[in-house]
């Protein structure tokens, strides 16, 4: 309470202890009936006298009073006090003080201290006298009133941060939830409550774990259960489900909020949803891994280099093409296993374009983890971004081993190709769609001795012979214009041969067309027909000569044909005359064998003389002398006359007729020289068989119209069955190859038919077929063919 703590026994000795006494018990007194607590100090301000109140309220015995008294003093008034007591002692008059004391059971109350000087008779100062007034009760009600408009501005405060607090926790995007330190949901956001369709008190109650994604539930659990065991900070990824049964993906962090002596008392929560966000991740995803799969599966080895050329992603088929994982795999793995002699030129061509940020492009051989090169096509792009600085450089592999392949054999064909075009014997050339030359192979340009650039715009007139040139121009102009395919002969200029100025050739020009039909050039081969053409000259010379000798000879031919028909009636002619020269010799004359030998004379004569007329008639054509004769009469007639000749005689032949068949309306001559000639030719068959020739003549009634005479051998059989009605085909040395034309013709004039056919074992079989017309139904017109 003072200013320095003095000892009263140093100061006024024996009588002045006295004296003290004395006056404690006079104010003892006093202060019994003062309400406050009095005491006395020093001029110095140290206390003096401490009333029994004063001590019994502060605990300080009367002993110790000088030592302890400050330390009963509030410490957040000591300094008031020491300034108070310094104003004191500067003769001041400070009135009043206020501060707390310490009671003796350490309860502070607020105490008004006055105090007033007390002068010796000389005005000198001797001491103070105190009250301390107990002003406790006021103070704390003025001290209520004063917070109570301090809280007053507090509660405002804290509404107007509860306001803030509310637009903050509305205007985050997402919902605050906090629980308390065990993590049991003491609040969440309304938003919480809207989007979970679930109130506060349930969501205390039940929590909301129970709301995440089946397939997150139990990563979200664990976590927060560690967490909270922990205390580190919770953070996860969840799909929530919303009131509507959907999930929304949401971020989810929870801080633990600790109190001064570090134990968790809270933890405050955030769940921000980042559904947008992670779907559009995860379509990225998705694209991506699209995007790496479609990279995979390109047909080409893919890759990705750093703005400074280093190769550092790849395909898969990059990697099965070079047979190593990606950890094998690095920048330089590429370059290595580029062919050797092609290594530093391609690295080098690399380095050039990274280095210019051009488009790369080359073309080498790689090799592969079968141990062979291949030829790739290795292109690379920069990505640039839109400040123009490269990011990357993709570029891609092309396998082009077969198209390489494909190229040299195709460089191969072509130079095949040319060598024949340049050796072959013939001219070949081109020309674009309007005819004006491009190409002449080497044979041309030899033999003509005329230059390409010599024949554009008609130049090659001067190759074409002039008496052609008119023609040869008139056609191509219009083939050309038409499209249609050339073909021409004419003559050409040769060069090479010195004994023929110009040679014939055969020209043909063929169209190429493009997709649309359009007539892009022409293909042109001469070929040199001048011996050929020669050859066909003198062919036809000689042709025609032997045109002439075969008609002598088939003159010649028929003559002795004619002869041999008439050699057999006029031999037997004069067999019966020499006969009936020795009947009438005879002694006596036998008459009736010479009678006899006369008729056949008679006979034989007009046999001959028939066959002469049937030869002429064949020739004049005349008409038919048709009438009914009974056709097996005929054909023994016939095989009698054959049996004239000695050749035939050894034949045997057997006939078949019905005893019906009936008579046909036909001309007797030319019949019977029909069935002499297929009985003839049947017996001719045999001739190289060593067979004794045997034929059999059947006839048939087939109805009340028609009747047919088949004549079977056991020949060689017919060789060809149709040409063998055709004039002049025969097989035989002296054969004429008429007889069958004839024999038809005969029959169809007759309205019959003459077939033949092999037969099955052996030999062939004419078959000769008849009508049997009535006199009456005989048609008007009846002549032989040619
Ligand atoms: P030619 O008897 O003068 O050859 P043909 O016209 O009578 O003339 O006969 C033509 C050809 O038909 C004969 O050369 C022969 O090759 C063939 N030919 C005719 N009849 C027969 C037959 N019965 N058997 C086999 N071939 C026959």
């Amino acid at each position: 309470m003072g200013l320095a703590v003095k000892n009263p026994f140093i100061s006024g000795g024996i009588r002045g202890i006295k004296l003290l006494r004395q006056r404690n018990q006079t104010l003892e007194a006093m202060s019994a009936l003062f309400p406050g607590h009095v005491w006395t100090a020093y001029p110095d301000g140290s206390p003096e006298y401490l009333s029994q109140s004063i001590r019994e309220y502060t605990g300080i015995q009367i002993s110790n009073s000088y030592a302890n008294f400050d330390d009963v003093i509030h410490p957040d008034d000591v300094a008031t006090n020491e300034h108070y007591w310094e104003a004191l002692s500067a003769g001041r008059d400070p009135d009043e003080l206020e501060l707390r004391i310490r009671r003796a059971d350490g309860i502070y109350r607020w105490f008004l201290c006055r105090t007033r000087a007390i002068r010796g008779m000389n005005g000198a100062l001797v001491g103070w006298v105190c009250l301390n007034w107990d002003i406790h009760d006021r103070k704390i009600a003025e001290s209520r009133v004063r917070s109570e408009g301090q809280n007053h501005k507090t509660k405002e405060a804290i509404r107007e941060r509860e306001a803030q607090l509310d637009w903050l926790i509305d205007a985050v995007p997402g919902f605050i939830w906090t629980t308390d330190a065990a993590g049991s949901i003491e609040y969440v956001s309304k938003q919480a409550e809207a989007y979970t369709g679930r109130s506060l008190h349930e969501l205390t109650i039940n929590g909301w774990f129970d709301l995440a994604h089946p397939d997150d539930y139990a990563t979200v659990t664990e976590t927060w259960a560690q967490s909270v065991k922990s205390g580190t900070t919770y953070d996860t990824v969840l799909r929530l489900r919303a009131a509507d049964g959907s999930y929304r993906w949401f971020w989810c962090r929870a801080k633990a909020i600790r109190n001064a002596r570090g134990d968790i008392t809270n933890w405050y929560g955030l769940l921000t949803d980042i559904h947008e966000r992670k779907i559009a991740e995860e379509r990225l995803r998705h694209k991506e891994s699209h995007l790496r799969r479609l990279v995979d599966a390109m047909p080409a080895m893919i890759w990705r280099a750093t703005p400074g050329g280093e190769i550092d992603r790849w395909n898969r088929r990059m990697l099965s093409f070079i047979g190593k994982t990606g950890e094998e795999i690095d920048g330089k793995t590429l370059f290595s296993l580029v062919a050797p002699d092609e290594r530093t030129r391609v690295h080098r061509h690399w380095q050039q374009c990274v280095l210019e940020g051009l488009s790369y492009q080359d073309t080498y051989q790689i090799m592969g983890a079968d141990g062979r090169l291949h030829w790739y096509l290795v292109r690379g792009e920069p990505l640039r971004d839109e400040t123009g600085e490269i990011l990357h450089w993709y570029g891609v592999c092309t396998d082009i081993d077969e198209l390489k392949e494909t190229e040299v054999a195709l460089q191969q064909h072509e130079h095949q190709l040319r060598e024949i075009t340049e050796t072959i014997p013939a001219m070949i050339w081109c020309t674009d769609a309007d005819g004006q030359p491009t190409y002449y192979n080497r044979r041309m340009i030899e033999d003509t001795g005329v230059d390409i650039s010599e024949t554009r715009d008609l130049g090659y007139k001067k190759m074409i012979h002039p008496d052609d040139w008119e023609s040869v121009i008139q056609k191509w102009t219009q083939d050309v214009q038409t499209g249609e395919h050339h073909t021409n002969v004419f003559r050409m200029c040769h060069m090479r041969r010195e004994d023929a100025q110009y040679r014939w050739y055969q020209v043909r020009a063929e169209a190429m067309r493009d997709a649309d039909g359009n007539i892009v050039q022409w293909y042109g081969l001469n070929i040199d027909i001048d011996e050929q053409k020669c050859a066909e000259d003198s062919l036809r010379k000689v042709q025609t000569q032997l045109t002439r000798a075969t008609q002598i000879a088939t003159v010649a031919e028929l003559s002795a044909s004619i002869a041999h028909e008439l050699n057999q009636p006029l031999t037997s002619v004069i067999a019966n005359a020499y006969a009936c020269r020795r009947w009438l010799a005879a002694n006596p004359p036998n008459l009736d064998e010479a009678r006899s030998s006369v008729d056949a004379i008679l006979r034989d004569g007009h046999a001959a003389d028939e066959t002469m007329l049937s030869i002429r008639t064949l020739f004049k054509r005349e008409s038919l002398k048709k009438s009914q004769f009974s056709i097996p009469d005929m054909v023994r007639d016939a095989v009698r006359l054959l049996k004239e000749d000695p050749t035939m005689r050894d034949a045997a032949i057997t006939l078949e007729f019905p005893s019906n068949f009936p008579d046909a309306n036909v001309d007797q001559i030319q019949i019977q020289q029909v069935l002499i000639n297929l009985m003839s030719n049947a017996i001719e068959a045999t001739e190289n068989t060593g067979r004794t020739p045997k034929i059999g003549i059947t006839g048939n009634v087939v109805d009340e119209l028609l009747v047919t005479v088949e004549i079977s051998d056991n020949g060689d059989g017919i060789a060809d069955l149709e040409t063998l009605f055709e004039p002049f085909v025969t097989s035989k040395a002296k054969g004429m190859g008429i007889g069958l034309a004839v024999s038809r013709s005969i029959i169809e004039a007759h309205y019959g038919t003459l077939t033949a056919r092999n037969n099955l074992d052996q030999g062939a079989t004419f078959s000769l077929t008849l009508p049997i017309f009535s006199l009456a139904d005989e048609p008007q017109t009846a002549a032989p063919r040619d």
